[in-house]
């Protein structure tokens, strides 16, 4: 269900209809939009009656939401959502750049890193702390100590830091150093760890599981809205195919299947979405082409000695050639969508 108010309704008009869902035992979730807020219910085990609701002062409509996911659909918001990670925009207009190695391997390695793909244009630093690995011998990620090198990383070049979250115990420590926590594809499914994620300050940045249909996507970017947390990234990194040819078949046309169903902004990985240091650059720009807000790229100052994806890590050089075709590329597409080429 959701309660569309009028563009005249008061902050008091809202505030009486969210004490009205609460008091029928359910949540309310206002969600302004350029126009008009709308307010989406969750918690609801059945269909409620719209007549509680149309007789209240500055409600337009009450409707059935026909998706199973409510929140992150298009029918509760129109706009699309502009998502903050430590003041860079993600999903209006622009790129943004998250670079960095897989995982934070020592002080030297990091600080390079940052200072390589800040030079390169990147927004974001991205690092792992707290690595999942299909093997429980791999190097599994340096913990507070590679927090606290971000958080290094960070203090020196301004960067926002994005790094994962594998589990529920250690949320609260990675929320302490990140600016966006991340949740890996292994973990898409994970519902205590997307609920927590729910309820964190901090954005969340959500990798589409490895086989997770589209509308299983959604439904995990629901559970951590239904939480409270609406600054939710969504990144496509590849699904498992048939095909033996790279590491994961990035599905690029999720992308415009996610912005029409969903306000949430989306971004693209090639990196694991390829798994092949040479695929990167191709699929970052084809990314780009169809929509995607902006790419989460590894890059690492010597690949061949990382601990981690080494294979599909950008050299920094590589990663800065990159973000320029990128950009290049948003540019043409930008002006060619301008209203004044339009007209002519
Ligand atoms: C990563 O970003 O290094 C990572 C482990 O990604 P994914 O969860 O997409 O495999
Ligand atoms: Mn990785």
């Amino acid at each position: 269900m959701l309660i569309v108010m009028t563009a005249q309704a008061t902050p008091a008009d809202i505030e009486r209809v969210c004490k009205k869902i609460e008091s029928l035992g359910f949540r309310p979730h206002p969600i302004p939009g350029a126009q008009k807020t709308a307010i989406g219910i969750t918690g609801n085990p059945g269909p409620i009656d719209p007549a509680e609701f149309e007789d209240f002062p500055g409600v337009a409509e009450a409707i059935r939401v026909s998706k199973p996911y409510k929140l992150v659909s298009r029918e509760v918001k129109s706009e699309d959502s502009i998502v903050y990670v430590k003041g860079v925009p993600i999903g209006g207009p622009g790129l943004v750049f998250c670079g960095g190695p897989c995982s934070v391997e020592s002080r030297e390695q990091i600080l390079t890193s940052a200072r390589a793909v800040k030079a390169a244009g990147a927004q974001l630093l991205r690092g792992g702390a707290y690595k999942p690995r299909t093997s429980p011998y791999a190097f599994q990620g340096l913990g507070e100590e590679g927090l606290k090198l971000l958080a290094e990383a960070r203090a020196e070049t301004g960067l926002g830091i994005v790094t994962e979250a594998i589990d529920v115990e250690t949320f609260d420590l990675v929320e302490n150093y990140a600016d966006c926590v991340q949740i890996g594809a292994r973990n898409m499914q994970n519902y205590s760890l997307l609920r927590r994620a729910g309820r964190s300050r901090l954005p969340i940045l959500l990798k589409r599981g490895m086989s997770a249909t589209l509308e299983e996507y959604l439904m995990a970017a629901e559970y951590i809205l239904s939480e409270g947390n609406y600054n939710v990234i969504l990144c496509e990194r590849g699904v498992r195919t048939f095909n033996d040819h790279s590491r994961n078949t990035l599905d690029l046309s999720v992308v415009p299947a996610v912005r029409k169903l969903s306000h949430l902004p989306i971004v693209v990985d090639p990196s694991h979405g390829t798994g092949k240091r040479d695929r990167v650059h191709p699929m970052g720009l084809a990314a780009i082409a169809c929509g995607a807000a902006g790419l989460l790229v590894e890059v690492h100052p010597t690949p061949d000695h990382a601990l981690s994806d080494g294979q599909q890590s950008l050299y920094p050089e590589q990663f800065a050639h990159l973000v320029e075709e990128c950009r290049a590329i948003y540019e043409v597409l930008a002006r060619r969508r301008a209203p004044e080429h339009a007209l002519a």
